[in-house]
């Protein structure tokens, strides 16, 4: 039976109230892949840990430990990038929007090369590795707080970009794009209730974006080596290069980003995020907000 909502549909869900931290039930299997931006392969691995580890990454080749956290954020001009000791590791948001749909709590990630490998640009590939490894509530019977917003919190960020954070009993989250000089693309909304909505089949196979004219810039700046028809939406002046698979597939994965990092705040969060025209700064922006409160 598929998932519902943020969870393995397993364990009951109380409002606003504390939860069992949850890891993996076994070690996964390799997912390799190329990488968006480097072009290069890399590969990463997922392992069960210890309550209270959190979403914790570990360069397979010095041992490197770089928890995703806030206070690790790294560059977030195209992808949200973390590091600790020297390392860096980018484009980590599709594995971890999976990871907290499926509310898994703490697990260690085995990782090798700079970045992680984009699979086909969307955050499905992930969602099938987790099921597989299984997810299980901790042994030890460790509680996780959600963080639970008392007021509304405002965020304006660049570009005409802004987020507010509304309390509510559970997740919810909003996503607003607007492309007025790409009439097909036109206005786009996403919603997603984690008690109704199922991540895995709505949300997860939105794959990440971007248009044809804009490759080429990126090349220059030697970034989208790796991008290819497999692994985006491309889209064009006046229609899709390749088939979208939602008519608003650019704001679910905007939604999938923003799932992915605000799981940087280490816990569940319980409000209604409503977000226009976001990109990973004010997404990680607002992560960093919640972090202090
Ligand atoms: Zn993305």
């Amino acid at each position: 039976m598929p998932p519902r909502g943020i969870g393995t549909g397993e364990e009951p869900v109380t409002l606003g109230l504390p939860r069992l931290r949850q890891t993996l039930q076994n070690p996964s299997e390799r997912f390799q892949g190329l990488a968006l931006h480097s072009g290069r392969e890399a590969w990463l691995r997922l392992l069960p840990a210890e309550a209270g580890r959190g979403l914790l990454f570990v360069d397979a080749e010095s041992g490197q430990e770089i928890p995703a956290r806030t206070e690790n954020l790294g560059d977030t001009s195209r992808q949200t990038q973390i590091h600790a000791g020297g390392r860096t590791l980018s484009t980590v948001e599709h594995l971890l929007s999976a990871l907290a749909a499926l509310r898994v709590d703490d697990v260690q990630i085995e990782v090798s090369g700079p970045e992680l490998p984009i699979a086909d640009g969307s955050a499905a590939p992930f969602i099938a590795l987790i099921q597989a490894a299984g997810v299980t509530p901790h042994p030890s019977a460790t509680a996780v707080e959600p963080l639970v917003l008392r007021e509304p919190l405002l965020l304006t960020g660049a570009a005409g970009s802004s987020a507010v954070a509304l309390p509510a009993p559970h997740f919810q989250a909003t996503v607003a794009l607007s492309y007025p000089n790409h009439p097909y693309l036109g206005h786009q909304i996403a919603t997603f209730d984690a008690m109704t909505d199922d991540y895995a089949s709505q949300i997860a196979p939105a794959r990440t974006y971007g248009f044809l004219s804009e490759i080429e810039q990126l090349h220059a700046r030697g970034l989208g080596l790796g991008a290819s028809y497999d692994n985006a939406l491309v889209l064009g002046e006046t229609e899709y290069v390749t088939p979208p698979r939602f008519e608003n597939e650019l704001a679910r994965h905007k939604l999938l980003d923003l799932i992915g990092d605000l799981a940087l705040t280490g816990r569940p969060l319980h409000m209604h995020v409503v977000a226009v025209k976001p990109g990973h700064q004010l997404n990680t922006g607002l992560a960093l907000l919640l972090s202090k409160l």
